[in-house]
């Protein structure tokens, strides 16, 4: 006889502490038993076997696995595409309930109605919380009901928004009895999904709070370790955004603004899904980019000939990580020197980074680029060597990361900057009057 299970189906929110859906599901009437699936759909997208945030995804999963075994409980994980393996599920198991936390991507919004539809159609309901972020589609909007495009008002409003309702954890932890008993189902490997192990080290989870004290101080200087790299377990949800968002409201201002910045992307890309693939501002799809190929590659491989530009890209290549003010001047560098297309730099960016996500990578691009909601005025060109001056100017992390800074082997400049800076203006200003 099939057994009787309620389901959570985990994506973006890889923790059983504090997880809305998690919570609603264990006090439900039924034994809980939480899935994953390695979409065929996203993974066939990836090109890189070694890929990190696959190898983090299923590192993961095996230490829920081992949480759950301790209590005589399981979780069961699956590759393919999710609209087939859900109705291979309901052959499995008879399932009553399916709960899971709200994912906003554009990828997301198509493939969860559609399982949605197949769970009713045979019968079971379906059940979504907010959980990966602290406010999601219409809860900040203006005083006229329309969303907010600009990001100061839209986080004032927020704040006021505020209260310890919106902060408090899900206790899931006094429910956990309520897990489907099980022997412990197998895990698929990485090879079996066509990945093999990162060489990239994962940054952990746990931040001081020393480290949040000092963030408006030192969140500048890319030689510091002075930001919180939380941004890979913000996207899977190994950590909780109301647990993060308190202790920053108790800690640092500037810190907590850049979370409400998380938000507010969320939400641009919820109620402005042609921001995906478009310039938000539409005028600004008229520029005409230059788009040589030969410079992208040798920006993609930090060989530009401007050092901080170069010291990112290999950061980035090097880690899958970069830091944000690095992430500004390589993403203006790119578009205005070299006026290559943002979508070029974007998809690349979501290649390589460890925190990708596509309503932050796509608002920090058009924030570069100009091209955004609430962006950089397009004449604002970074030069690179007063950015240099200003946040690195010691070249501690510049030295680290190009050591043949002051040889014959490092390349001339790309592109001449009063030239490069000339051509943008003039390239966006005959565009945006076309
Ligand atoms: P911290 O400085 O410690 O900030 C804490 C968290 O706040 C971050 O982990 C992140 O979740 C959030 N956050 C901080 N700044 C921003 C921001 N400007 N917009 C949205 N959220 C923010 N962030 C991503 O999470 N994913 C991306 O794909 C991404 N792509 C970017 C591309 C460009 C061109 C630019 C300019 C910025 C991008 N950012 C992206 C924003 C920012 O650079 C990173 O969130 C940050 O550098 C991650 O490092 P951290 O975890 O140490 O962040």
């Amino acid at each position: 006889m099939k057994e009787s299970v309620n389901i959570i189906w985990l994506r973006r929110d890889l923790r059983f502490n504090d997880n809305a859906a998690l919570y609603h599901a264990l006090k439900s009437n039924n034994a809980v038993l939480p899935i994953f699936i390695f979409d065929r759909n996203i993974l066939k997208r990836l090109d890189d076997e070694h890929d990190a945030r696959i190898s983090f995804i299923h590192q993961t999963l095996v230490q829920l696995q081992a949480e759950l075994n301790k209590i005589g409980s399981t979780i069961k994980v699956y590759y393919g595409l999710p609209i087939e393996i859900w109705k291979n599920i309901i052959t499995e198991f008879r399932v009553e309930k399916v709960f899971i936390n709200g994912d906003y991507g554009l990828y997301a919004r198509k493939r969860d109605p559609a399982v949605e539809e197949l769970l009713k159609e045979n019968n079971i309901s379906f059940h979504s919380y907010k959980d990966q972020v602290i406010f999601e589609k219409e809860e900040v909007l203006k005083d006229d009901g329309k969303p907010y495009t600009v990001f100061t008002p839209y986080s004032r409003k927020w704040k006021t928004k505020l209260n310890n309702f919106y902060l408090k954890p899900y206790p899931t932890e006094k429910y956990f009895s309520n897990f489907f008993k099980a022997e412990s189902f197998d895990l698929p490997t990485l090879e079996s999904i066509g990945f093999k192990p990162t060489r990239i080290a994962i940054p952990r989870t746990n931040v001081a709070d020393e480290l949040i004290k000092k963030y408006d101080e030192q969140r500048n200087f890319p030689a510091v370790n002075g930001t919180s790299k939380l941004g890979i377990h913000l996207r899977f949800g190994t950590i909780s955004i109301r647990e993060l968002a308190n202790r920053a409201k108790g800690l640092n201002e500037t810190y907590l603004n850049e979370l409400i910045w998380r938000d507010f992307y969320h939400m641009i890309l919820w109620h402005f899904p042609h921001a995906a693939k478009n310039a938000f501002k539409k005028e600004y799809d008229k520029i005409v980019w230059r788009n040589n190929e030969e410079e992208f590659k040798k920006w993609c491989e930090g060989k530009t000939g401007y050092p901080i530009v170069d010291a990112g890209m290999r950061e980035l290549n090097a880690t899958g990580y970069m830091h944000n003010r690095v992430r500004m001047i390589t993403a203006s560098f790119l578009t205005k020197h070299l006026l290559i297309d943002w979508r070029w730099g974007e998809a690349y960016f979501a290649k390589k980074l460890l925190d990708f996500d596509l309503a932050a990578n796509n608002g920090g691009w058009q924030w570069a680029a100009s091209t955004g909601c609430d962006a950089a005025p397009y004449f604002r060109i970074f030069n690179p060597s007063e950015q240099t001056k200003k946040f690195d100017s010691e070249l501690k992390y510049i030295r680290h990361w190009v050591p043949e800074l002051d040889t014959f082997d490092y390349p001339k400049p790309i592109v001449e900057h009063t030239f490069a800076r000339n051509r943008a203006l003039e390239t966006y200003k005959t565009g945006l009057q076309k």
